[in-house]
Parts: structure tokens; C-alpha cells; sequence
């Protein structure tokens, strides 16, 4: 028998004109080099209502897709809805990436038009030639922010909405339809395309409200400094929206001390990004300790995910600003929240270093996730914090497929491989101990280049640890450490081997340390392993290998 209820889209749309309605007046904050834009959710509404006008004279199409090359902005964030509410796709694409990526992307994802941040008109400048399906290029400024660059049917953003009607309709769409299509970062191969779809995004969106989500609420304000081309900001603006959280967006300052003005100025109580962007901002703050102000910070919990957070960094948070870290796991192909790291009851009266051990976890799966470990052979290992395997998901708003691909990219029951090898914990609780091209065989015995690093981080001297595994004569593979010292340190490598020898295996111990000035990071903010490997493949086979 039928259910009797009504069967309302879930479409993008229907949140922004939820936040227009019910929470009109509440602010949405960008911050430029020269200005602090203050818009609010009605006007936003209008604007993107005016932008999907705009696309529909502009003959854009129910279906096709459009490109964003920008940072954290209020246009960005009428780009999100103005394009999805014109029934088009938005292509988010990671201005950081090479250039060939980009070209990539643009091209296989067929845009129509590519709106973009002034500071990107010159690395469109020197792709347009070869970027022969765009139409038309949008640079996110008014007249006289638009400089003059080289690319065909260039118009600005400001005249390009002007004339539109701020009521104008939004293109009605079902909620299976796509929405925004985001590319992983691709650290082998060609990017991959994960289309999301209204209905994704929209349920997605309830879990980033839960209790056990990230909690967001109407009063919240959130600093989002995790890019809006990072898997939709880890679904922020959609969130934000259901629930009328204040925004505040950072543009392109993502130092430290910027993030740290803008989160007192703006009374931020909660915000989320990637280890990196936080270890810069702890170290502003503990460099600067005696003249910052911190009674002025409203800070009350932050979201760590893409990349392990670091004991160091959850304690820090902790102990010099008592801000609780929540530690998540997800990808791009789980938009991205899949595991989260709130406690449970029997957590509450446990002793600081205890908590941080459990908020080292990636946390727990949240409903509509459903997850396993399996090992080779595809048998289904058991939650007993031991065994690790190969980590599978399944879920509502998990890839099906991937763009344009030939095949599904997960198996017949929605079985997706993460490529991340973990352990899960009795209590549910996932323990990410490597991904799997990372880890390291050593002479028939598995390593965890994420255990390592981890012993390795806990060293004073060291600020950032990355564990590769480099060809070796006699046990196949070696781990060797690379380690960036922390501010007015000098990391010793004896000494340092001797500080893992204390809380490793023997045989897990590296065979050297080498201190760099600085790691290679993907354009999301992951360490850059395959670089790594490349450069120090030859690292340890001129030696016998004495280990
Ligand atoms: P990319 O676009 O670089 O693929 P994703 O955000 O999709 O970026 O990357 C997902 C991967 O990032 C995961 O498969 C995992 O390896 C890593 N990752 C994400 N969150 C965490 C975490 N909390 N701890 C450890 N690794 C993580």
C-alpha cells in the first residue's frame, strides 16, 4: 500500500527560499583584500534567482554544466544555487590544480561557461584557446573590477544579473537530477567527476544539522574555510541554508592570523577545514599569545577531516583555546561525510589524554552510511579493532558512478572501495591505518605509515611527519621519515629514532629520517605521497640494508 504523504522535491532551491523566508535578515559575511561584504539570505535568493534568469537567456540548458573557478565568496555562494536553480550543474573546479587538470576538467565536463575569481583571469587567459566548448567567460566582479583579459565573450558578473528580475522563477528539476559536479583531485590518474544530485545534497544536508552531525544551527556562525570547490565545502552552504546558520566566508586569506581576525571579528562559533590550515592557525596563536585576545574568540568546536588529525593538533585546540575537535572521515565520492567523531556517554567522564585518544578515531558512521572492512578476497572482516582491511561504503549519497564512466564504481549491492585500509573498532568507532597505496610492505609484514607519523608528530621538534615506503635490496620495501621541524626546532635523526623506538615495533622503526623544509601537499591539503616516493626511490637502495 502507498504511503499518503506528500512527495515534495528535495531540490537545492527549496533550501535557499526556506533560509529567504524563514531567516531573511541573517547575514552571509565575504571577505576580500579590499572589503567586508555584508548580504544576508533574501538578498542572496534574489541574486541567485537573478543569475538562474541570466543562464536561461544565456540558453543554458536543464543538464548542462557550468564552471566555478573561485574562492569562499557571497557570489560563489549565488553561483550554488543560482546555476542548480537554473536546472544546469555547477562544475566546482579547484583552481589550485595544474593547469592540465584544469583543462581537463573543463573540457571532459563540457562547460558551457566558466565564472571565475579575478585573481584566475590570467590561468584561464593561457587555456582558452585549447578550451574550445566554453561560450563565454564570467569574471565574480562588477564593470570596474573586470580587468580587460584576453578571453572570448567575456562579461562581468554584475551586468551579467543586473537586468535579471530578483523573483525570477527557479527551473523546476526532479530531486535525482544533478547538481554539482565535483572532481577528485586525482593524485594518480586523470580527476574522476562525482555528481551529486538535489536529492544527495539535500539529505546530506539534514545529517550536517544532526546532534551527531557537526550540530550546525540557526545560531551558529561558521567560518567556512574549507574551499566551496572541495566537495561543496563538505556541504556547508546547503546546511547553512536549512538551518539559517550565519556564514562567514574568508576569500583567498587563509594564513593564520587572517583566519584569526575574521573568526573574533565575526564571532565564528564553529568551523571545519583540512590539518594543514589548522596547524598554521595554532602556531599564529602560539607565536602571538601575549598580544592576541582570546577572551574575543567565540570558538567553540571545529571539524578536522581530509588528512588524520594530529594529536598534537586536538590537544592544542584543547588545551589553548578549549575547543572541542571533531574528527571526520569522508571523501569526495561520500559528499563527504561518511564517519564522525562526536562522543558517546560513556566518554563523558574520561580524563583529557583518553578523550584525545578516542578523538584521534575517525569517528563513528553516521546514518545513511553503512560501512565494512574486507580483506583480499573480498570476505568481510569482523569489528574487533583489530583486524584492518579494505574499507567499503554504501549510502544515499555515495557514487554510484562516476561521471561519464563506462562502469558502476561501486559493486551490485553499493558496495563502494574507499582505497583506505582501516580497522573498526567494537564500539564502531573507524581507525583509518593507512590508504592503500600507502602502505608499506616490508618483507611479507604490513607497516602503517599513519602509525608511524603519528608516533613522529608527538615528538616536540617535529611540526609535520610523512612515511614512505622506498624500494629496498633486501625487505622489498623500507619506511624512511620526512619530517618539517617545528618553529625554532632542530630535529636530530638519532635522536628522533630513538623517540620512535620507544613507542614502535622494532621492525616498524625507519631507516632514516630526513628533515625538509616543507612537504608537498596536494591542492586539498593531503601529502603528496607519490611526489615523495618519486624523489627518494633510490633513497635506500645504494645501501646493504642493514635492517
Ligand atoms: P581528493 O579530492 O584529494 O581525493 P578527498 O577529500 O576525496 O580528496 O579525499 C578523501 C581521502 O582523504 C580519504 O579517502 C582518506 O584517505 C583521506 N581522509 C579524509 N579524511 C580523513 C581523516 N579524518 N583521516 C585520515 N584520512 C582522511
Amino acid at each position: 500500500m502507498q504511503g499518503l504523504m506528500q512527495d515534495a522535491p528535495l531540490t537545492l532551491s527549496s533550501l535557499l527560499d526556506h533560509a529567504a523566508r524563514f531567516h531573511g535578515d541573517r547575514e552571509i559575511v565575504s571577505k576580500s583584500a579590499e572589503a567586508t561584504l555584508r548580504t544576508n539570505y533574501r538578498d542572496v535568493n534574489g541574486r541567485a534567482r537573478q543569475l538562474a534568469g541570466a543562464l536561461r537567456r544565456l540558453e543554458v540548458k536543464t543538464g548542462d554544466c557550468v564552471a566555478s573557478l573561485a574562492m569562499n565568496t557571497s557570489r560563489h555562494i549565488e553561483l550554488y544555487y543560482g546555476v542548480t536553480g537554473a536546472g544546469a550543474v555547477l562544475n566546482t573546479v579547484n583552481p589550485k590544480l595544474f593547469p592540465e587538470q584544469i583543462k581537463f576538467i573543463v573540457s571532459h565536463a563540457e562547460n558551457t561557461y566558466v565564472f571565475f575569481d579575478p585573481a584566475f583571469g590570467p590561468l584561464l587567459e593561457a587555456l582558452a584557446l585549447e578550451l574550445t566548448g566554453v561560450r563565454g567567460y564570467v569574471c565574480l566582479a562588477d564593470a570596474a573590477g573586470t580587468p580587460a583579459f584576453n578571453l572570448p565573450n567575456l562579461t562581468n558578473y554584475e551586468d551579467l544579473i543586473g537586468s535579471e528580475d530578483v523573483a525570477s522563477p527557479w527551473t523546476e528539476v526532479a530531486e535525482s537530477a544533478g547538481a554539482i559536479l565535483c572532481y577528485t583531485s586525482g593524485t594518480t590518474g586523470d580527476p574522476k567527476g562525482v555528481l551529486y544530485s538535489h536529492r544527495s545534497l539535500v539529505l546530506h544536508a539534514f545529517t550536517v544539522l544532526s546532534a551527531d552531525g557537526m550540530a550546525l544551527s540557526t545560531r551558529d556562525g561558521v567560518l567556512l574555510v574549507t574551499p566551496l570547490f572541495h566537495v561543496n565545502a563538505w556541504g556547508i552552504p546547503f546546511a547553512a541554508a536549512m538551518c539559517g546558520a550565519r556564514l562567514i566566508l574568508p576569500g583567498a586569506a587563509l594564513d593564520g592570523e587572517s583566519i584569526f581576525n575574521l573568526m573574533r571579528a565575526e564571532r565564528c562559533t564553529f568551523s571545519l577545514g583540512v590539518p594543514t590550515v589548522w596547524l598554521g592557525f595554532l602556531d599564529f596563536i602560539a607565536a602571538h599569545r601575549e598580544r592576541l585576545d582570546l577572551s574575543g574568540l567565540a570558538l567553540e568546536r571545529v571539524l578536522v577531516g581530509g588528512s588524520a588529525a594530529p594529536r598534537s593538533l586536538i590537544e592544542r585546540f584543547d588545551y589553548m583555546l578549549g575547543v572541542y575537535v571533531i574528527h571526520a572521515w569522508g571523501m569526495t565520492e561520500t559528499s563527504p561525510l561518511a564517519t564522525i567523531g562526536t562522543p558517546l556517554p560513556e566518554h563523558a567522564q574520561l580524563d583529557a589524554q583518553s578523550r584525545y585518544d578516542i578523538q584521534m578515531l575517525q569517528g563513528r558512521a553516521i546514518y545513511g552510511v553503512d560501512l565494512r572492512i574486507v580483506d583480499g578476497e573480498g570476505t568481510v572482516l569482523a569489528h574487533d579493532g583489530i583486524a584492518a582491511g579494505d574499507l567499503q561504503v554504501r549510502g544515499p549519497w555515495v557514487v554510484q558512478r562516476y561521471f561519464k564512466a563506462p562502469a558502476p564504481a561501486c559493486d551490485a549491492d553499493g558496495w563502494f572501495p574507499t582505497g583506505d585500509v582501516a580497522k573498526i573498532h567494537p564500539n564502531g568507532y573507524l581507525q583509518l591505518t593507512d590508504r592503500s597505496k600507502d602502505i608499506i610492505k616490508s618483507g611479507g609484514e604490513w607497516i602503517s605509515s599513519v602509525d608511524l607519523e603519528n608516533a613522529a608528530i608527538a615528538h616536540p621538534d617535529v611540526r609535520e611527519a610523512a612515511v614512505i615506503g622506498v624500494p629496498h635490496p633486501k625487505w622489498q620495501e623500507r619506511p624512511i621519515l620526512l619530517v618539517v621541524a617545528a618553529p625554532a626546532a632542530t630535529p636530530q635523526r638519532d635522536d628522533i629514532l630513538a623517540f620512535l623506538a620507544a613507542r614502535v615495533a622494532r621492525w616498524q622503526v625507519p631507516d632514516d629520517v630526513i628533515v625538509v623544509p616543507a612537504l608537498p601537499h596536494t591542492a586539498t591539503g593531503k601529502l603528496l605521497k607519490s611526489a615523495l616516493r618519486e624523489t627518494y626511490r633510490d633513497h635506500l637502495s645504494k645501501d646493504d640494508g642493514e635492517s
